[in-house]
């Protein structure tokens, strides 16, 4: 696996790439902090591509001021290893002076309405961060297919939005959540829970598991089913609840009754972190 530093290089690495006709190009961007959650995006990837190239970038300006941008978790050499194991070609892996040559007076990218719902409402100008980047990996690295993952469910409505609107060649796969053995949904920030609040974050998967049986029961009233999530959290009073929401998955828009495609999503404050997980009527 070869390491790129630079966008020129990743934009001939593309090219050259396409030099032959039926090669596919796959891109998974990452922050790094590589997990079985990235692991499976990399082998999707690898299994419906031709070439595969992993992005490394903890990109500043989806974080707020106040947020863990500093103290993000950072496992270079490890992060090569696993996505050299799981067959990636290459792995872009970017100073920030190349993504951002002006540095803050940058241009950016906007997703106008559904950047302010779910983590956008509490996160503002987070989604424009994400939008900027991606919009700029795409450019860069003009993939057949871009690979995220379910479990930033706002962030792929929000991404299905901006290479509709912006005409991309580029068509998003939505993977499904890793999780540990006991459910919490795998996350580079699970690092930063002590071990009860770990214990504690279980209680995210617990009412998402809820929520999914009461639905396969036939319950489809969102007001009753957010209650009944509520509830599950209520047994863990030290985990402080972001938003628990019932939504159309392409607007992000509250549903009063849930139907195929509709997203449940949790977010919730465990300590000083923040963690999301969801699911989706099928
Ligand atoms: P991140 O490095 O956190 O920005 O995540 C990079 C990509 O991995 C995003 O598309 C995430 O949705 C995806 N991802 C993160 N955690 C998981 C998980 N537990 N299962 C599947 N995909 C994940």
């Amino acid at each position: 696996m070869e390491i790129l530093r630079t966008v020129a290089e990743l934009r001939r690495w593309s090219r050259s790439a396409r030099c032959a006709i039926g090669n596919t190009i796959g891109l998974v961007p990452t922050m790094g902090a590589l997990h079985a959650g990235h692991a499976s995006l990399i082998r999707a990837a690898r299994s419906a591509c031709t070439h595969v190239a992993v992005s490394l970038f903890v990109n500043p300006t989806q974080f707020a001021p106040k947020e863990d941008f500093g103290r993000y978790p950072r496992s270079f050499e490890a992060d090569c290893a696993l996505a050299a194991s799981e067959g990636a070609d290459v792995l872009f892996a970017p100073p920030i002076e190349e993504i951002y040559p002006n540095g803050p007076n940058s241009t950016f990218v906007e997703v106008p309405g559904l950047s302010d719902r779910l983590d956008g409402a509490s996160r503002p100008g987070h989604f424009r961060g994400v939008a900027t980047v991606v919009t700029k990996l795409l450019l860069a690295a003009e993939p057949d297919l871009a690979f995220f993952g379910q479990k930033d469910a706002a962030q792929v409505a929000i991404l299905r939005r901006l290479v509709t609107d912006l005409r991309f060649a580029t068509e998003i796969v939505v993977c499904p959540i890793v999780r540990d053995a006991d459910g919490l949904a795998l996350s580079s920030r699970n690092a930063y829970l002590t071990p009860s609040e770990r214990a504690q974050a279980l209680s995210l998967c617990r009412a998402v598991r809820h929520v999914e049986s009461l639905v396969a029961h036939g319950e489809l009233r969102a007001d009753v089913l957010i209650g009944a999530a509520r509830q599950v959290f209520a047994a863990e009073p030290a985990v402080h609840i972001d938003y628990i929401a019932f939504v159309d998955w392409a607007a992000l828009e509250p549903v009063a009754v849930a139907a195929p495609g509709t997203l449940f999503g949790v977010a919730a404050w465990v300590g000083s972190t923040r963690l999301i997980d969801n699911m989706v009527v099928r």
